[in-house]
């Protein structure tokens, strides 16, 4: 009989969206005619770029005709045209990133949950919580301690670290997933350096950083001195460019990256992570890398800029509609969450239940992110225009009722 890898049984039951979804249905069957309002998954709403589409359809023009087919991309770690491209945005915001330094994946979620299999089950584990649940989940998986540090009110939901408490591997993400919090260039800084008195690696998820307007705010975390000896950056196409369903991301390891072998030779976590994914990865398919450069040339920019404006505009009418009601809350600039405090200290899951209950709007209680967001709630600017207005309609008869 096989055994388990029982790590797998200390998770919760089930992924956060699914117990949510669950909720959503049972709702759904006992008032069929409800009109309800999504605001929870943090899904794109709106379609591809016409000049993605098009680099896409020709692409697949290339892929039926003999002499421009291809079949695996020789290194997997994806067409020199897309890491050209990637390495031009990286300096184009101030990153100095070479192409080599790039890998192309099939989004972020990927490799925030694979980057663990070339680091050892020994090491310990920093996540600000709350947090985007791959990080927690799967260090869970393999068994690692994992320890936290806060993210609450009392700093804006942006954790800084403690140095009487050691970590060898650290995640932050900024702009933040769920509390759309952002660190500064000089916060950054604290944590590189906070990383190299350690010895430790920082992962660093950039998924939203399309969204940052303010200058002081980085949009890559190798736009801080020093970040090239210490971080790891994923960031993806999903919520940049509306690729949720067409799946392409990239992740930068510096050169300058290197841990040291318990047998004291200095290691490449480039080359590591390359073997790694020699092995069990064969990488994006050729229309998609295709489409993915289309978004980093001048069409594909302007275009995939109109949609974000329009999620940022979303996310500016509920930051005022949190405003005018006063109610607490972060993100709503430089991100595309609206991370709120529950009216009359209500706990997120039954504040889920009242706005599901009493306006038929869905959100995402902030309980499900860890600890800190219990009382937390999460709001996204994904949705529809016109329904993001009629959510906060709701909304406002709903804090002015209670
Ligand atoms: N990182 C964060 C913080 C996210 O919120 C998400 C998606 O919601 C991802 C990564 C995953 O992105 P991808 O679609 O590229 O896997």
């Amino acid at each position: 009989m096989p055994k388990l890898n029982e790590n797998f049984l200390k998770l919760e039951k089930n992924y956060l969206f699914i117990n949510i979804a669950k909720k959503i249905n049972a709702f759904k069957q006992a008032n069929p005619d409800a009109d309800i309002i999504r605001m929870g998954i943090g899904d794109v709403t709106l379609p591809i770029a016409p000049a993605v589409v098009d680099a896409m359809k020709k692409a697949c023009d290339e892929m039926g005709v003999k002499e421009t087919f291809k079949g695996y991309e020789d290194s997997g770690a994806g067409y020199d045209f897309l890491k050209e491209a990637v390495s031009g945005y990286y300096k184009s915001f101030g990153a100095d990133v070479s192409p080599d330094e790039i890998r192309i994946n099939d989004g972020a979620k990927s490799d925030c949950g694979n980057i663990v299999d070339i680091f050892g089950d020994d090491n310990i584990i920093l996540v600000t919580d709350p947090a985007y649940p791959v990080y927690v989940d799967s260090n869970l998986m393999s068994g690692r301690k994992i320890i936290y540090a806060d993210s609450n009110e009392d700093n804006g939901f942006a954790a800084m670290p403690d140095y009487d408490v050691h970590a060898d591997i650290i995640y932050l993400c900024s702009p933040n997933n769920p509390t759309g919090s952002v660190y500064t260039r000089e916060q950054l800084a604290v944590w590189i350096d906070y990383a190299k008195k350690n010895n430790a690696v920082i992962i660093y998820d950039s998924a939203y950083e399309a969204f940052i307007t303010d200058p002081n705010v980085p949009r890559s975390i190798f736009c801080v001195d020093g970040a090239d000896e210490v971080a790891i950056e994923m960031c993806s196409l999903s919520k940049t460019a509306g690729f949720t369903g067409m799946r392409c991301g990239y992740t930068v390891i510096p050169d300058k990256l290197k841990v040291i072998a318990s047998d004291g030779t200095e290691v490449s976590v480039s080359q590591i992570w390359g073997r790694r994914q020699g092995s069990k990865f064969n990488g994006v398919s050729y229309p998609v890398q295709r489409g993915a450069e289309a978004v980093f040339t001048e069409k594909g920019l302007e275009q995939i800029h109109e949609n974000i404006a329009y999620y940022q505009e979303n996310a500016r009418i509920i930051a005022d509609t949190m405003s005018e009601l006063g109610v607490k809350f972060t993100g709503g600039i430089n991100s595309p969450y609206i991370w709120f405090k529950c009216p009359n200290n209500m706990g997120s899951w039954d504040f889920f239940d009242l706005m599901l209950e009493k306006i038929a709007v869905v959100g995402t209680p902030g309980a499900g992110f860890g600890k800190n967001g219990e009382g937390w709630f999460r709001l996204t600017a994904f949705g529809d225009r016109q329904r993001t207005i009629e959510a906060m309609e709701r909304f406002k008869e709903l804090i002015k009722s209670l």
